[in-house]
């Protein structure tokens, strides 16, 4: 009944919080892959942004990468409806739920946008070949529009009234995409910070970072450097997000400083999508 002119009530729900190899972790016996806290068992890592599209007046739902578990990940969260798909990199803990986004993608007008950068798009056309071929296509696969995003700093694109902006992340030797969406940010997969991606990531009301063990690793941020990155950014919260079996959920959580969390799949967050700054803003 009041249709709001704002889009700016979104949530950002964690899908899965773990590394690469999920926690528990197959074959390892230690006490957090046994645990009975349910905060302690990590899907791989991807989250869900849902906010207004006041143009059209529905609800949207973003999804920020497809790992192993995207599928289960969708039916304990109630995911039955996609309207895009941001990818992070082609590693496989981001992208090898592709093809469960299928059902998700049959009986609608549009093919459902999907957005990567050249790297990363360039990897799914190789892995789900069989998708993106314009010659002897498989014909239930699923029905996407790949964009291409450039890697260029400042990459933006607009989705559902919704300013997404691409953000440079060092992971290991590679740069891949973390994404800013209003007044929070999503950098998995991150080992460190270029300096101007700092720049991109003022005034947040909440980032997501990388945290994946204590001792450093050579693609993954750990804790103390993730900490330090944390309150070099600033955000008012700050969520540790693709964690290993190193880092034990509420003993973890109770030795961060103020206002930096452990996050855990099916987390829920609400932030302000509409408050990106513009080119024409004065501020
Ligand atoms: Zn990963
Ligand atoms: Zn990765």
């Amino acid at each position: 009944m009041s249709a709001s002119n704002t889009n700016s009530g979104a949530e950002l729900l964690f899908l899965g919080t773990g590394t690469s190899m999920g926690v528990p972790t197959l074959g390892c016996k230690c006490a957090v892959c046994h645990s009975t806290d349910p905060h302690n068992n990590r899907m791989r890592s991807s989250i869900a942004l849902r906010y207004h599209d006041a143009a059209h007046d529905v609800r949207r739902t973003v999804l920020i990468d497809t790992g192993q578990e995207f599928r289960m990940q969708a039916i304990r969260f109630g995911i039955d409806h996609l309207d895009a798909v941001l990818y992070t990199h082609g590693h496989a803990d981001h992208v090898l739920g592709f093809d469960d986004l299928r059902p998700l993608t049959f009986g609608h007008a549009a093919h459902l946008p999907i957005y990567a950068d050249d790297p990363t798009a360039d990897l799914l056309e190789r892995i789900f070949d069989y998708t993106f071929r314009k010659v002897d296509r498989y014909p239930t696969s699923a029905r996407v529009d790949l964009h291409r995003l450039s890697s260029e700093p400042g990459t933006t694109v607009e989705l559902f009234g919704a300013m997404i902006e691409r953000i440079p992340v060092r992971h290991g030797h590679h740069i891949i995409a973390g994404y800013r969406f209003g007044d929070a940010a999503y950098l998995t997969d991150m080992s460190d910070l270029p300096e101007a991606s700092y720049d991109r990531l003022r005034g947040l009301d909440i980032v997501v970072l990388d945290a994946l063990r204590r001792e450093p690793h050579p693609s993954h941020s750990h804790l103390d450097k993730s900490i330090a990155i944390a309150q070099r950014i600033g955000a008012k919260q700050t969520y540790f997000t693709h964690i290993s079996h190193d880092l034990e959920h509420s003993a973890t959580e109770a030795e961060l400083p103020e206002g930096i969390h452990m996050a855990y799949d099916g987390l829920q967050l609400n932030f302000d999508i509409a408050a990106f700054p513009t080119e024409g803003d004065a501020a």
